[in-house]
C-alpha cells in the first residue's frame, strides 16, 4: 500500500486564449470542475498506475468535498482516512491557455484544518511502502508525517509545492525529494538542473527534477545519475504532470523495480496525462502506460 498524506482540492478551471494581465478582464472558451489538489491527485495517479492507495485529509462539509471524496474513491483510492471538517473544502483557480500552460491559486479550505497525522493515519503511514507528501497542507503536518514516515521505515516522497523554505527537520525526515526545475532553483538557489540535484543531495538520499518536456534528472547519495527526456507528444494540459509522475514513480518503486524502470514508467504516465485536459481526470491506467511503453 501506498500512503499519501496531503490535499484535496476543487480545481475551478477556466480555458482562455491567454491568461489575463492584472486588471484586465478576458473571455474564456469553457469552464468546468475537477476533483485535484496535489495530496489527492498524486493518490489518484498512484491508484491508476495499479497501487492499493490510501488518502489522508481533509475536505468540507460542501457539495465540493462529496464530490471529491466520490471521485477518489473511483479511482480506486481508499478514503477511510479522509476526514470531513466543517466549512468549504479546498479549491485551486485554474487557468489553461491554449499553449497548455497553467497559473494557479490555491485557497486551502479544510486542508488547512490538518494540524498533523491522526492515530489512524499514523497507522496507514507504518503499514505502507511509501509515504507521499506535498505541500499544500499546514507544514508542521507535513513535518510529523514525514516523520512518522522515517521512524517506521517507511521511504518519505516529498514534492515541494508550492515551493516555500524547507525546515531542516522535513529534509532530514525525506527520502526522496521531487521538485520541478523552478521549484529545485528555489529551494536551492543552484543555477542549472545538474547544480541543483547536487545542492538537493547534500539534504536527500534521493532526488528527481522534472524538466517538463525536457524530461527529468535523477540523482542518488550513491552516486547514480540517470537523465530521462520526456515522450514526445503534443502537450493540451500540462496540469498535474508532476503529481503523475510521482504517482506512477512510487508504484513502480514500492513494485522493487529499479531506477531506470520507474524512471521511463513514470515519464510514460507523465506523457499521457499531458495528451488530455485537466488534473485527476487526466491521469492514465495501468494498461494505458504499459501499452505506451510497448
Ligand atoms: P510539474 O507539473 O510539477 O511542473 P513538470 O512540468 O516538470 O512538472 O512535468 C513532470 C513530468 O511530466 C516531466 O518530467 C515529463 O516527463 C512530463 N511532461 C511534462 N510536460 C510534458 C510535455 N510537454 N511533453 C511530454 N511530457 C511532459
Amino acid at each position: 500500500m501506498i500512503s499519501v498524506f496531503g490535499s484535496a482540492n476543487m480545481d475551478l478551471v477556466a480555458y482562455v486564449a491567454q491568461a489575463p494581465a492584472r486588471g484586465e478582464t478576458v473571455t474564456g472558451h469553457r469552464f468546468r470542475t475537477v476533483p485535484g489538489g496535489k495530496g489527492a491527485n498524486q493518490a489518484v495517479a498512484a491508484a491508476r498506475a495499479g497501487a492499493e492507495v490510501a488518502f489522508l485529509g481533509a475536505v468540507g462539509d460542501d457539495g465540493f468535498g462529496a464530490e471529491m471524496r466520490a471521485a477518489l474513491a473511483a479511482s480506486g483510492v481508499d478514503v477511510r482516512g479522509l476526514r470531513q471538517v466543517p466549512g468549504p473544502s479546498g479549491i485551486a483557480h485554474i487557468v489553461v491557455d491554449d499553449d497548455g500552460g497553467n497559473s494557479i491559486i490555491v485557497v486551502p479550505g479544510a486542508n488547512g484544518t490538518v494540524t498533523g497525522p491522526s492515530d489512524a493515519d499514523l497507522a496507514a503511514i507504518a503499514g505502507s511502502r511509501a509515504l507521499l507528501l506535498q505541500l499544500e497542507l499546514p507544514l508542521p503536518a507535513v513535518v510529523a508525517a514525514a516523520q512518522a514516515g522515517r521512524a517506521a521505515g517507511v521511504p518519505v516522497v516529498l514534492t515541494p509545492a508550492p515551493v516555500q523554505p524547507l525546515p531542516g527537520e522535513l529534509l532530514d525526515a525525506v527520502t526522496m525529494i521531487v521538485p520541478n526545475e523552478h521549484e529545485a532553483a528555489a529551494i536551492t538557489g543552484a543555477t542549472g538542473p545538474d547544480a541543483a540535484l547536487d545542492a538537493l543531495l547534500e539534504r536527500v538520499e534521493e532526488a528527481v527534477i522534472t524538466l517538463g518536456a525536457a524530461g527529468a534528472l535523477y540523482g542518488s547519495r550513491s552516486g547514480e545519475r540517470l537523465r530521462v527526456p520526456a515522450a514526445e507528444v503534443k502537450a493540451v494540459d500540462t496540469t498535474a504532470a508532476g503529481d503523475t509522475f510521482v504517482g506512477a514513480l512510487a508504484v513502480a518503486r514500492a513494485e522493487g523495480r529499479p531506477m531506470a524502470d520507474a524512471l521511463s514508467f513514470a515519464t510514460a504516465a507523465a506523457a499521457l496525462s499531458v495528451l488530455r485536459e485537466g488534473a485527476s481526470t487526466s491521469m492514465p491506467v495501468r494498461s494505458e502506460i504499459e501499452d505506451f511503453l510497448a
